[in-house]
């Protein structure tokens, strides 16, 4: 499948025929009132700023006058809006661009993305996932296809209270080597997830031996899920396991756009809208494994064409 861009014609008709301000998910509509709004009104950036409406009804009129080019809403809540004054509390997000995936099984060109680095992607967020409910029993979490990847987004009350994103950001992305690396729960469990993920969709290692590593990828990945630290020694030298694992946990960093789970003020594509770079639906999803973008997420000016 090919991504093209949305013509405005496409974008009238896509908002005019298909899109419902009805399908917004509940993280939307139940913070309605409190989430500023931004519009890309012709492709040159999310530049229309500081919007606010009271209704839904007030939203979709604008919507279906001006059939952005994009639209979003803030991660964070504040009491006024319009003004972004009064900060109450914001999403925890994690956003995984399929275009910037450091370990992708692909061979896309730098920018452009397809099904399998998407699928890539989604691999990504479903692992963020798990660590987010085994470590910090995270409920109220949604995942996203934003056009080119996915968002993970958190609304529980203690997820949205939470100062210190950094370092929940290098705890579920596994950005740092743990020192007790077989420990069975916590963070060094977080890390053994994400290191297989990333590690399994490898195509070069930029350490010394990398590539007879890379062939032993599997055992190695094996072993460091089952925990099984005697069958890693025969696998692999202790030190270049250290340098293995040093190297993972910078491809794990890089596999997560880090600054928008620590910046308060960011703004994400808005579900329901269209991507119109690539003409397609950013998406709740709603089953995890199943979902297939191109069928899930196509407008219908694409399926006509
Ligand atoms: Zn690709």
């Amino acid at each position: 499948m090919e991504f093209r861009e949305a013509t405005l014609q496409d974008r009238r008709e896509y908002f005019a025929r298909e899109w419902n301000p009805h399908f917004l998910p509940p993280f939307i509509t139940e913070y309605f009132r409190f989430l500023e709004f931004a519009f890309d009104n012709d492709g040159t950036g999310p530049n229309d700023r500081y919007n606010a409406f009271s209704s839904l009804e007030e939203l979709s009129s604008r919507i279906r006058k001006t059939a952005p080019y994009a639209v979003y809403s803030s991660v964070s809540h504040y009491e006024v809006p319009s003004q972004r004054e009064g900060w109450l509390r914001a999403e925890l997000v994690f956003d995984i661009d399929a275009r910037d995936l450091p370990a992708r099984r692909c061979e896309c060109k730098p920018g452009k993305v397809c099904e399998t680095c998407l699928e890539d992607a989604r691999d990504v967020a479903l692992t963020l996932i798990d660590t987010l409910k085994e470590s910090f029993g995270v409920n109220k979490l949604f995942l996203i296809y934003s056009g080119r990847g996915y968002h993970v987004r958190c609304t529980d009350e203690e997820a949205m209270s939470i100062r210190n994103r950094g370092s929940v950001f290098t705890f579920v992305t596994g950005s740092r080597v743990p020192p007790d690396l077989f420990m069975v729960k916590g963070y060094p469990s977080a890390f053994r997830k994400m290191s297989s993920v990333t590690f399994s969709k490898m195509k070069s290692l930029a350490m010394r031996g990398g590539s007879t590593h890379l062939q032993n990828r599997d055992s190695i990945i094996e072993a460091l899920i089952n925990r099984d630290k005697v069958r890693l020694e025969e696998i692999i030298k202790k030190k270049a396991l250290e340098s293995l694992l040093e190297e993972l946990s910078l491809v794990n960093a890089e596999s997560v756009d880090g600054k928008c789970t620590v910046d308060i003020k960011r703004i994400l594509r808005l579900p329901t809208s269209l991507h119109s770079k690539v003409s397609m639906i950013c998406t709740v999803v709603r089953d995890w494994e199943k979902f297939d973008p191109v069928r899930d997420a196509t407008p219908q000016f694409v399926k006509a064409r």
